[in-house]
Protein backbone atom coordinates (compact mmCIF):
# COMPACT_ATOMS: atom_id res chain seq x y z
CA UNK A 1 0.00 0.00 0.00
CA UNK A 2 1.41 3.44 -0.81
CA UNK A 3 0.70 5.49 2.21
CA UNK A 4 0.57 9.42 2.42
CA UNK A 5 0.24 10.04 6.09
CA UNK A 6 -1.06 8.86 9.41
CA UNK A 7 -3.53 10.46 12.25
CA UNK A 8 -2.52 8.22 15.11
CA UNK A 9 -5.88 8.96 16.95
CA UNK A 10 -9.09 9.90 15.34
CA UNK A 11 -12.93 9.15 17.43
CA UNK A 12 -14.91 10.56 14.69
CA UNK A 13 -13.93 8.73 11.35
CA UNK A 14 -14.65 5.14 12.57
CA UNK A 15 -18.05 5.27 15.05
CA UNK A 16 -17.69 3.63 18.31
CA UNK A 17 -13.91 3.45 17.79
CA UNK A 18 -10.69 5.05 19.14
CA UNK A 19 -8.74 4.48 15.68
CA UNK A 20 -5.71 5.47 13.25
CA UNK A 21 -6.53 6.25 9.92
CA UNK A 22 -4.41 5.85 7.01
CA UNK A 23 -4.29 7.98 4.24
CA UNK A 24 -4.25 6.06 1.13
CA UNK A 25 -2.23 7.48 -2.06
CA UNK A 26 -3.96 8.13 -5.39
CA UNK A 27 -7.61 9.63 -6.38
CA UNK A 28 -8.81 9.23 -10.20
CA UNK A 29 -11.39 11.92 -9.63
CA UNK A 30 -10.72 15.68 -9.09
CA UNK A 31 -13.23 17.74 -6.62
CA UNK A 32 -12.78 20.67 -6.31
CA UNK A 33 -13.15 21.23 -2.80
CA UNK A 34 -10.52 18.03 -1.74
CA UNK A 35 -9.19 18.63 1.28
CA UNK A 36 -6.31 16.20 0.25
CA UNK A 37 -4.43 17.23 -2.99
CA UNK A 38 -1.20 16.18 -2.09
CA UNK A 39 -2.62 12.60 -2.17
CA UNK A 40 -4.70 12.66 -4.69
CA UNK A 41 -1.21 11.76 -7.51
CA UNK A 42 -0.80 7.92 -7.89
CA UNK A 43 2.82 7.94 -8.57
CA UNK A 44 4.16 10.45 -5.48
CA UNK A 45 6.84 8.86 -3.23
CA UNK A 46 4.73 6.98 -0.47
CA UNK A 47 4.93 8.95 2.79
CA UNK A 48 5.87 5.82 5.18
CA UNK A 49 6.69 1.87 3.87
CA UNK A 50 4.15 -0.68 4.53
CA UNK A 51 6.33 -2.06 7.14
CA UNK A 52 6.56 1.31 8.53
CA UNK A 53 2.92 1.48 8.89
CA UNK A 54 2.69 -2.15 10.54
CA UNK A 55 5.18 -0.97 12.92
CA UNK A 56 3.16 2.06 13.62
CA UNK A 57 0.19 -0.56 14.20
CA UNK A 58 2.33 -2.69 16.50
CA UNK A 59 2.83 0.21 18.68
CA UNK A 60 -0.67 1.64 18.62
CA UNK A 61 -1.69 -1.87 20.17
CA UNK A 62 -3.94 -1.58 23.33
CA UNK A 63 -4.70 2.28 22.28
CA UNK A 64 -6.46 1.96 19.07
CA UNK A 65 -8.98 -0.87 18.59
CA UNK A 66 -9.87 0.20 14.70
CA UNK A 67 -7.99 1.12 11.53
CA UNK A 68 -9.58 3.56 9.05
CA UNK A 69 -8.49 3.25 5.42
CA UNK A 70 -9.27 6.82 3.70
CA UNK A 71 -7.64 9.28 1.01
CA UNK A 72 -7.23 9.60 -1.31
CA UNK A 73 -8.86 6.61 -2.60
CA UNK A 74 -7.97 3.30 -0.80
CA UNK A 75 -9.79 1.11 -3.35
CA UNK A 76 -7.45 2.77 -6.09
CA UNK A 77 -4.50 0.10 -4.54
CA UNK A 78 -4.88 -3.88 -5.46
CA UNK A 79 -2.88 -4.32 -2.30
CA UNK A 80 -5.91 -3.06 -0.24
CA UNK A 81 -7.27 -6.41 0.16
CA UNK A 82 -4.16 -7.67 1.91
CA UNK A 83 -3.73 -4.83 3.63
CA UNK A 84 -6.72 -5.17 5.14
CA UNK A 85 -6.18 -8.80 6.16
CA UNK A 86 -3.33 -8.03 7.97
CA UNK A 87 -4.54 -5.07 9.64
CA UNK A 88 -7.41 -7.62 11.33
CA UNK A 89 -5.12 -10.44 11.70
CA UNK A 90 -3.55 -7.92 14.56
CA UNK A 91 -7.06 -7.34 16.02
CA UNK A 92 -8.04 -4.56 14.76
CA UNK A 93 -11.25 -3.77 13.30
CA UNK A 94 -11.34 -2.36 9.96
CA UNK A 95 -13.06 0.53 8.63
CA UNK A 96 -13.19 1.72 4.44
CA UNK A 97 -13.58 6.17 3.69
CA UNK A 98 -14.25 5.68 -0.12
CA UNK A 99 -15.63 7.27 -2.98
CA UNK A 100 -17.05 4.26 -4.50
CA UNK A 101 -15.49 4.71 -8.12
CA UNK A 102 -14.51 1.04 -8.23
CA UNK A 103 -17.61 -0.87 -7.37
CA UNK A 104 -16.15 -4.16 -8.60
CA UNK A 105 -13.02 -3.81 -6.00
CA UNK A 106 -15.69 -2.23 -2.99
CA UNK A 107 -17.59 -5.58 -3.30
CA UNK A 108 -14.65 -7.83 -3.01
CA UNK A 109 -13.25 -5.75 0.25
CA UNK A 110 -16.56 -5.61 2.18
CA UNK A 111 -16.21 -9.09 3.52
CA UNK A 112 -13.10 -7.52 5.33
CA UNK A 113 -14.47 -4.66 6.82
CA UNK A 114 -16.25 -3.61 9.96
CA UNK A 115 -17.75 -0.26 8.61
CA UNK A 116 -17.66 1.78 4.97
CA UNK A 117 -18.38 5.72 4.67
CA UNK A 118 -19.41 6.52 1.48
CA UNK A 119 -19.10 9.82 -0.57
CA UNK A 120 -22.05 10.20 -2.18
CA UNK A 121 -21.19 13.57 -4.25
CA UNK A 122 -24.80 15.04 -5.46
CA UNK A 123 -27.34 14.18 -7.28
CA UNK A 124 -26.49 11.96 -10.43
CA UNK A 125 -26.40 14.70 -13.14
CA UNK A 126 -24.27 16.57 -10.89
CA UNK A 127 -21.75 13.86 -10.28
CA UNK A 128 -19.57 14.59 -13.73
CA UNK A 129 -19.67 18.23 -12.50
CA UNK A 130 -18.27 18.03 -9.24
CA UNK A 131 -15.76 14.86 -9.80
CA UNK A 132 -14.21 15.99 -13.13
CA UNK A 133 -15.07 12.56 -13.97
CA UNK A 134 -17.40 11.29 -16.71
CA UNK A 135 -19.90 8.31 -15.33
CA UNK A 136 -18.57 8.76 -12.07
CA UNK A 137 -22.26 8.52 -10.81
CA UNK A 138 -23.03 5.21 -12.53
CA UNK A 139 -20.00 3.85 -10.25
CA UNK A 140 -21.35 5.71 -7.66
CA UNK A 141 -24.72 4.51 -7.32
CA UNK A 142 -23.85 1.11 -7.91
CA UNK A 143 -21.40 0.98 -4.96
CA UNK A 144 -24.01 2.14 -2.74
CA UNK A 145 -26.51 -0.67 -4.12
CA UNK A 146 -23.80 -3.41 -3.07
CA UNK A 147 -23.07 -1.43 0.00
CA UNK A 148 -26.69 -1.02 1.68
CA UNK A 149 -27.20 -4.89 0.54
CA UNK A 150 -24.36 -6.23 2.12
CA UNK A 151 -25.42 -5.83 5.25
CA UNK A 152 -22.10 -3.62 6.35
CA UNK A 153 -22.57 -1.43 9.03
CA UNK A 154 -21.84 2.03 6.86
CA UNK A 155 -22.35 5.82 6.38
CA UNK A 156 -23.24 7.91 3.65
CA UNK A 157 -22.42 11.51 3.18
CA UNK A 158 -22.34 14.12 1.49
CA UNK A 159 -20.22 17.23 1.12
CA UNK A 160 -22.12 20.41 0.60
CA UNK A 161 -22.20 24.07 -0.23
CA UNK A 162 -25.06 26.06 -1.43
CA UNK A 163 -22.34 26.86 -4.68
CA UNK A 164 -22.23 23.34 -5.23
CA UNK A 165 -25.94 22.58 -5.96
CA UNK A 166 -28.79 23.85 -5.09
CA UNK A 167 -31.18 23.05 -1.87
CA UNK A 168 -34.16 21.68 -4.57
CA UNK A 169 -31.18 19.27 -5.25
CA UNK A 170 -30.44 18.55 -2.23
CA UNK A 171 -33.81 17.30 -1.46
CA UNK A 172 -34.37 15.13 -4.13
CA UNK A 173 -30.67 13.81 -3.21
CA UNK A 174 -32.64 12.63 -0.24
CA UNK A 175 -35.73 11.19 -2.03
CA UNK A 176 -33.12 9.29 -4.47
CA UNK A 177 -31.04 8.09 -1.26
CA UNK A 178 -34.25 6.81 0.54
CA UNK A 179 -35.31 4.93 -3.37
CA UNK A 180 -31.89 2.91 -2.37
CA UNK A 181 -32.59 1.76 0.74
CA UNK A 182 -30.23 4.21 2.50
CA UNK A 183 -31.06 4.34 6.60
CA UNK A 184 -27.77 6.50 7.17
CA UNK A 185 -26.74 10.11 5.39
CA UNK A 186 -24.79 12.98 7.07
CA UNK A 187 -24.37 16.16 5.44
CA UNK A 188 -20.46 17.67 5.90
CA UNK A 189 -19.92 21.52 5.47
CA UNK A 190 -18.04 22.49 2.22
CA UNK A 191 -15.40 25.22 2.99
CA UNK A 192 -14.68 27.06 0.02
CA UNK A 193 -13.08 30.14 1.46
CA UNK A 194 -10.92 30.40 4.42
CA UNK A 195 -13.14 33.87 5.27
CA UNK A 196 -16.48 31.95 5.00
CA UNK A 197 -18.84 32.56 7.95
CA UNK A 198 -19.62 30.26 10.91
CA UNK A 199 -23.24 30.19 9.63
CA UNK A 200 -22.08 29.14 6.37
CA UNK A 201 -20.07 26.52 7.50
CA UNK A 202 -21.94 24.94 10.54
CA UNK A 203 -21.99 20.71 10.09
CA UNK A 204 -25.64 19.78 9.50
CA UNK A 205 -26.14 16.48 10.57
CA UNK A 206 -29.52 14.66 8.42
CA UNK A 207 -31.07 11.33 8.83
CA UNK A 208 -32.96 10.37 6.47
CA UNK A 209 -36.99 9.67 6.72
CA UNK A 210 -38.23 10.39 9.96
CA UNK A 211 -35.30 11.60 11.37
CA UNK A 212 -34.87 14.44 9.22
CA UNK A 213 -35.04 16.99 12.39
CA UNK A 214 -31.89 19.03 12.55
CA UNK A 215 -31.73 20.25 9.27
CA UNK A 216 -34.45 22.24 7.63
CA UNK A 217 -33.67 22.48 3.69
CA UNK A 218 -35.99 25.59 3.04
CA UNK A 219 -34.97 27.84 6.21
CA UNK A 220 -31.05 27.34 5.89
CA UNK A 221 -28.27 25.58 8.15
S1 LIG B 1 -12.92 11.63 -4.35
FE1 LIG B 1 -12.12 12.39 -2.37
S2 LIG B 1 -9.88 12.26 -2.52
FE2 LIG B 1 -10.70 12.08 -4.62
S3 LIG B 1 -10.66 14.20 -5.41
FE3 LIG B 1 -12.72 13.85 -4.56
S4 LIG B 1 -12.58 14.61 -2.43
FE4 LIG B 1 -10.44 14.33 -3.17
Amino acid sequence: MHVGGITPLTTIDFPGRLAAVLYCQGCPWRCGYCHNPELLEVKAAAGMSWVQVLLFLEKRRGLVDGVVFSGGEPTLQAALPDALKQVRAMGFATALHTGGMYPERLVAVLPLLDWVGLDIKGPRQRYAEITGARGSDARAWQSLQLLVRSGVAYECRTTWHEGLFSREELQTLEHDLVAEGVTHWTLQPCRTSPRETPRSIAPLPVGLGSRVKAFDVRGGA
